[in-house]
């Protein structure tokens, strides 16, 4: 084979080099992915036409071959660097005639896609705005805290079994502290931070280790309490009844039931005639005719002197209601994971406000 020297190869690359900037001028008129891989695999493909010329590098005079290498490199990159520019404005065509396809209006109403709120949300308003008329106010605290607020202070002792494991989730390395198990805690933090009068209601997230059909390991909860001076069950019953009858309708009957618990007493439940057979019986009450609502009672002395308040002097009643379990009665909902799923068309059901 006899060599080829420098001004052969010049010659053929500027021959090569002059077709294919026709190619691309005519390219850049008619873009699509197609037109631009053929120019590709017409110059740069195994079979073309640079792909031909560099591979006589072999031949070139040795002295000629630096001089060489580096034109072939130049108009290698020349190629390559047109070729990105016809895929950049193919891709900018595509786009312009998809956006030319399909107009829209940005002006339009968005009423359509106006969302809605969680019925959780919903239920908490509304009982948050029953409780600010009744003259209280909102606090609020952590759902991550020491076991003296949300057990110790509130008078549940050492070996009660709601501070078992099972029941508890307690925080990895973090000494006595714990996922809030009610909102009781809030309670304790208020009491610390306020002096009576005080009329609080605290609404929030709460965590047990129970999963079934009718508990899930996060729930919410709304607490409340008011302290003062000569408080007593007859205050407890009318706000409670008050309450109750705003949020449901002022013809359904509430009634007390005696109960337990650490940081009441005596502590009771408060029940609401069925919402759905009012009263007659049905298969949502059991055919009591009767719904458990929440639990309720006088302040534990215990309480009181956790949070150096004297008990001789001040009495108060507390309160806590599952949010949840209002907003299943209040919607007529069956089953309470629904309000978990996150399912748009369930959800979509409830209005904005
Ligand atoms: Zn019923």
């Amino acid at each position: 084979m006899t060599d080829i020297d420098i001004a052969s190869l010049t010659k053929q690359t500027e021959s090569v080099s002059s077709e294919f900037e026709k190619d691309f001028a005519a390219t850049s008129n008619d873009l699509s992915h197609k037109a631009i891989e053929d120019v590709r695999i017409k110059y740069l493909g195994r079979k073309g036409l640079f792909t031909a010329i560099s591979e006589q590098m072999r031949s070139v005079k040795k002295e000629d071959r630096p001089e060489a290498g580096k034109l072939l490199n130049s108009v290698k990159k020349n190629m390559e660097s047109k070729l990105d520019q016809l895929r950049t404005l193919e891709k900018k065509a595509a786009l312009t005639a998809q956006l030319d396809a399909k107009a829209y209006d940005v002006s339009l109403p968005v009423a359509q896609t106006a969302g809605s709120l969680h019925p959780v949300t919903l239920m908490r308003r509304t009982l948050l705005k029953e409780f600010r008329n009744l003259g209280f106010i909102v606090y609020d605290g952590p759902e991550m805290d020491l076991e003296d607020y949300n057990f110790s202070a509130l008078n549940f002792k050492d070996d009660h079994p709601a501070r078992d494991m099972q029941d508890t989730f307690f925080v990895k390395d973090l000494e006595k502290t714990v996922l809030r198990t009610h909102t009781s805690n809030i309670q304790i933090h208020a009491m610390r931070n306020e002096r009576p009068p005080m009329r609080v209601v605290a609404p929030g997230r709460t965590y047990r280790c129970d999963s079934d059909l009718t508990h899930t390991p996060m729930f919410h909860q709304i607490e409340g309490f008011i302290i003062d001076q000569n408080i007593s069950m007859a205050d407890m019953k009318g706000v409670i009844d008050t309450f109750l009858k705003a949020v449901f309708g002022t013809d359904l009957e509430t009634r007390l039931r005696p109960s337990y618990f650490p940081f009441v007493e005596p502590g009771g439940e408060v029940d609401l005639q069925c919402v759905a057979c009012r009263g007659k019986g049905c298969r949502i009450c059991s055919h009591t005719g009767w719904l458990e609502i929440g639990g309720l009672g006088m302040i534990h002395p215990n309480v009181f002197e956790a949070v150096d308040l004297d008990s001789e002097r001040y009495t108060g009643f507390a309160f806590g209601f599952g949010i949840d379990r209002i907003a299943m009665l209040k919607y007529g909902l069956s089953d309470l994971r629904q309000l978990f799923e996150g399912d748009q068309a369930f959800l979509s059901q409830f209005p904005v406000n």
